[in-house]
């Protein structure tokens, strides 16, 4: 498109990214967040982030991962710690099998290891194998999400702290400025379906994420990231010395983003606890050192929304659905948004708003993730 005016309202990493991306192509950009890019609330807002290229049978988004992972070092290479990502198999013939073959057929390194070399103390009872990506890993979110904000401004980006609603294309203010614009873009996570309920049909659920103290050995790099798909549970060891993250990936309960208590809930904890105890027994009774309520905003079908409003003339756009899974592909997913609003390239149609049906999910749970009890497995 020529040098066009857009609007980008939200700045979490699908936002920021965006602006980034289009202010870098010479577009006039306003970035509009209502608190600050990768705020303690966003979904974007934590220190850690896995990047990995293993998405089961799923091209698309195998393809769209290795590209983001080579922009998110173009962008700042102390930002990926290259630690890998181990996936803990229970099964020969599952998604670990399924995202080997493709891993292979597109060229992307990946090999079986016996686990006991990639954690201090692991129990391997009931895994079939384990599959390490060496060059996926962990990128450091929340500065990952600042960084993009700042380079968005440094390309001419103006960075705009408000509230914004929709009014048909543009975009007010709550100071009462309306912002005109060839598009803009709402790029809003979790507070997406209030703006867009009749359109946009998201489940916010409370996700809570836990960090435990243990000693060197446990430090990543070194201990790598896993995903224990099948148990519904995946981690990384001790990235900056905020302790071993272990999160368990069920859905959680509906969340508020804006009104919700940031408080874990118990069954969470004893999920986390339990699985650490189980596959890590070394660190059975680590001390708690840190929690973190988050939020997914998902889509039925665990695949993003990013599509033209059906109202708007391809002037109002929605990009979102993150779905738990949507970090990583950031900056590579803003650049095939800007080949789609350019009508360069046609949108992605699994990306698109209508319905959508239950489907293998691409974050990381398997399809029947266990109920709270006990992770499955275990
Ligand atoms: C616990 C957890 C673990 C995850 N793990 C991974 C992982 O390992 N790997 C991975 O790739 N992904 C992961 N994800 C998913 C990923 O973090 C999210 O999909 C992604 O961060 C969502 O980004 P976003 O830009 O869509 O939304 P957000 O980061 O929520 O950003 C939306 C922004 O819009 C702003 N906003 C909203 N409404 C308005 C308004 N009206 N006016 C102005 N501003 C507004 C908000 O303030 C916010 O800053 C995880 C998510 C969670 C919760």
């Amino acid at each position: 498109m020529p040098s066009s005016h857009v609007v980008v309202v939200g700045a979490g990493v699908l936002g920021a990214a965006l602006a980034d991306r289009l202010a870098r192509s010479g577009h006039d950009v306003a970035l509009v967040e209502q608190i600050a890019p990768g705020h303690v609330r966003s979904g974007s807002g934590d220190e850690s982030r896995l990047i990995r290229a293993g998405h089961g049978t799923d091209l698309l988004h195998t393809r769209m991962s290795r590209r983001a992972l080579e922009l998110w070092r173009e962008l700042d290479p102390g930002l990926v710690a290259q630690a890998g990502v181990a996936w803990l198999a229970h099964r020969e013939d599952g998604w670990e099998r399924d995202t080997e073959r493709t891993l292979r057929a597109e060229g992307v390194p990946c090999e079986r290891v016996d686990a006991a070399t990639l954690f201090p103390s692991v129990r391997t009872d009931g895994l079939a194998f384990t599959l390490l990506e060496p060059e996926a890993g962990i990128l450091h979110a929340r500065r990952a999400v600042q960084a993009l904000a700042a380079r968005a401004v440094a390309a001419g980006a103006r960075l705009v702290r408000a509230v914004a609603r929709p009014d048909g294309e543009r975009a007010v203010l709550d100071d009462g400025t309306t912002l005109e614009a060839d598009h803009v873009v709402w790029a809003c996570g979790a507070w997406l379906p209030a703006l867009f309920g009749d359109v946009v049909n998201l489940r916010i659920t409370q996700q809570d994420v836990f960090y435990f103290g243990a000693p060197g050995p446990w430090a990543t790099p070194g201990v790598p990231g896993w995903v224990d798909y099948d148990a519904a549970v995946y981690g990384l060891g001790d990235l900056d010395g905020r302790g071993v993250k272990v999160a368990p990936d069920v859905e959680g309960p509906p969340f508020d983003a804006d009104r919700g208590e940031r408080r874990v809930a118990p069954e969470h904890e004893r999920l986390a606890r339990t699985y650490l105890a189980h596959r890590f027994p070394a660190l059975a009774g680590a001390p708690l050192v840190g929690a973190r309520v988050c939020q997914y905003e998902l889509t039925a079908d665990s695949r993003f929304i990013a599509a033209a409003h059906p109202a708007h003339g391809g002037r109002v756009w929605l990009l979102g659905g993150g779905s738990g899974h949507a970090f990583k592909h950031g900056p590579a997913l803003a650049e095939r948004l800007e080949a789609w609003m350019t009508g360069a390239e046609e949108p992605e149609p699994c990306f698109g708003l209508g319905p959508r049906h239950p489907d293998v999910t691409l974050r990381t749970a398997g399809q029947d993730p266990p109920n709270l009890k006990e992770p499955k497995g275990v």
